[in-house]
């Protein structure tokens, strides 16, 4: 029966394809791709696993005294009957040969399968059966699990079209629902086979749905108990213009969305002939884009969208998801090396690490976060509580500007005395690198602007620093109080409060009367409803993800930019600036 799930938009375009869900059962199960090849093995590990646990039963059941509650002889039984049962072995058997998933999450997922056919049976007795059936199933995978492996794993290798049979599933687009994912979860989808996804959590500008917008695959985030009422294999479509997802279309929807899609596709297309096309408006300004990056390897990306250069380069995701093994300086070097030649000679600000709240080094580490880990030991707080960490990555910087064009930006600062420790640091990495003789180049200084205390104190930034960049994603959390990864309170997101707006204007008019370049690097910057807002502001540069610049490109060669300080005049007065911006 179809039926659509209401969520946020966070990444625009349609997807279709079939559900994966991961990470439902409660125990810590590594989801990943096999290879064809690997079909057998794993079935002879669930085989081996299923054995063993048949075994420890047994064992169980002979070492039951007399005295033992006949209950507990009569569980075991269930359980044992549970292990023999056909559906269960013949299902898991099917995600590994159909689905090739790995064996831990063949059997999580017909473990859910099967678990909800239980919960449909009227008898409340066999109802409750349920819970053997999860024990079993955990024995079975504690048996299985070896080490630890994430999330998504790389794309298996794909057999020859050929040899591809019908019903064999490969070839179907999967989409992948979970109640939520990490940020570096999100990275792995870099190489992944998924066309989309959906969470139960996470808010629009959560980073989990940053990395999604950068992957730029359609998804929804904040679709709630979308990860209950969805099962394994049922087809869904996933608007993320919209933020809906429909569960188990109808083949008309399923047209009228195919439709969509190859719409969406052929406006992409489209839009790539403005690459090389300067970004200058009707009135004659030239406008700089920028490209956010992640990952070294996305300098490719912001390459083949036209950016002039990186923006923003989030080196937190180089420290995460490593168990607290932190980057060496030559390895961080390595990386910013990688941006810096990945983008030709265009400049590239390097953000230094911004870790905390909801960007986990990793999970172990998440669990002892504190209560509010928005306002806590994030960003440069952290950087600045370990200076030996701060310090190598420093250098590492330091090194990579010796190569090429390289910004140092440093995040949410707001105290004079956390400007004053940076900037003493700057210079005692570069005491470092002299004393080991080891070359580094000059970085121009920038501080972004994401608290309100610092967006109210610009002078004492103007004064240190050589250039500005709103992180609007922060500002506007911190200025409303609204938690960005809080699907809860996502409808008071408002990135056009009068408040906002004021801080951010005043910013840039700040900077433009110091003579100091201001960009704009929070979603904002890519959000193709807010460009001629800011360009009526006077913001010259806009930093985003590669997949939106084209878009923004669009907006700024149809844009006047006296008529929009008009525009933005009026928006700034209002009470209701949402209501003035579409009208
Ligand atoms: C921001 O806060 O707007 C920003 C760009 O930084 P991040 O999203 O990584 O916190
Ligand atoms: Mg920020």
């Amino acid at each position: 029966m179809t039926f659509s799930i209401h969520g946020l938009a966070v990444a625009r375009g349609i997807a279709i394809g079939r559900a994966v869900l991961v990470a439902s059962s409660r125990v810590d199960v590594a989801h990943y791709f096999i290879q064809p090849e690997q079909v057998q093995v794993e079935i002879d590990r669930l085989r081996q696993a299923r054995d063993a646990v048949v075994e420890e039963l047994k064992r169980l059941q002979h070492e039951l005294t007399a005295e033992a509650p006949p209950e507990l002889g009569a569980l075991l039984d269930v359980h044992l009957m549970l292990l023999e049962d056909e559906s269960l072995s013949s299902g898991v058997k099917h995600w590994i040969e159909k689905r090739y998933y790995n064996a831990e999450w063949a059997v999580s997922s017909q473990m859910e399968v099967i678990g909800r056919q239980f919960d449909e049976m009227e008898d409340a007795y066999l109802r409750e059966r349920k819970s053997d059936l999860e024990q079993v199933t955990e024995r079975v995978l504690h048996f299985l699990k070896g080490g630890h492996s994430p999330v998504v794993r790389t794309k298996p290798h794909v057999r020859p079209q050929q040899e591809l049979q019908l019903g064999d599933t490969m070839d179907v687009p999967l989409v992948l629902v979970a109640h939520d994912l990490s940020p570096a979860d999100m990275l792995q989808f870099k190489q992944s086979v998924f066309t989309g996804f959906v969470t139960d959590v996470g808010g629009k500008t959560s980073h989990t749905a940053i990395v999604a917008r950068s992957l730029d695959i359609p998804a929804v985030v904040g679709a709630r108990s979308a990860s209950q009422l969805i099962r394994q294999d049922d087809w869904l479509i996933i608007d993320g213009d919209m933020g809906v997802v429909i569960v188990d279309p109808s083949p008309i929807i399923l047209a009228e969305y195919g439709f969509k899609q190859r719409q969406g596709d052929l406006e992409r297309e489209r839009l790539t002939r403005l690459r090389l096309t300067p970004a200058v408006t009707l009135d004659g300004q030239r406008i700089e884009l920028l490209a956010n990056i992640e990952m070294p390897e996305d300098a490719d990306a912001a390459m083949l969208a036209g950016a002039v250069g990186v923006g923003l380069f989030r080196s937190e995701f180089l420290f995460m998801g490593r168990q607290g093994n932190l980057p060496e300086e030559d390895e961080q070097f390595e990386q910013y090396r990688r941006a810096v030649e990945g983008m030709q000679g265009l400049p590239v600000t390097i953000r230094t690490v911004d870790v905390g709240a909801d960007k986990p080094l990793d999970e172990a580490r998440h669990d002892a976060a504190h209560l509010n880990p928005a306002l806590g030991l994030r960003a440069i707080r952290w950087s600045l509580a370990d200076p030996e960490m701060f310090l190598t990555q420093l250098r590492a910087i330091l090194r990579a500007a010796a190569l090429g064009k390289v910004n140092l930006l440093v995040p949410m600062l707001a105290h004079a005395s956390e400007i004053h420790q940076t900037l003493a640091l700057v210079k005692q990495a570069q005491l470092d690198l002299d004393v080991r003789g080891v070359p580094y180049g000059n970085v121009r200084l920038g501080a972004m602007i994401e608290i309100p205390a610092a967006a109210l104190s610009l002078k004492l930034f103007l004064k240190h620093f050589d250039f500005l960049s709103i992180g609007t994603n922060d500002l506007i959390q911190y200025t409303l109080a609204i938690d960005r990864a809080d699907e809860s309170v996502a409808h008071l997101y408002d990135p056009l409060h009068p408040a906002v707006l004021r801080l951010v204007a005043d910013t840039i008019a700040e900077g433009a009367a110091q003579g100091k370049s201001v960009s704009v690097c929070g979603e904002m910057a890519g959000d193709v409803s807010m460009t001629r807002l800011l360009l009526g502001m006077g913001l010259k540069s806009f930093s985003m993800h590669p997949s939106q610049v084209l878009l923004v490109k669009q907006q700024i060669l149809r844009a006047d930019t006296v008529k929009l300080k008009a525009l933005a005049q009026q928006v700034l007065a209002s009470e209701d600036p949402a209501g003035l911006l579409a009208s």
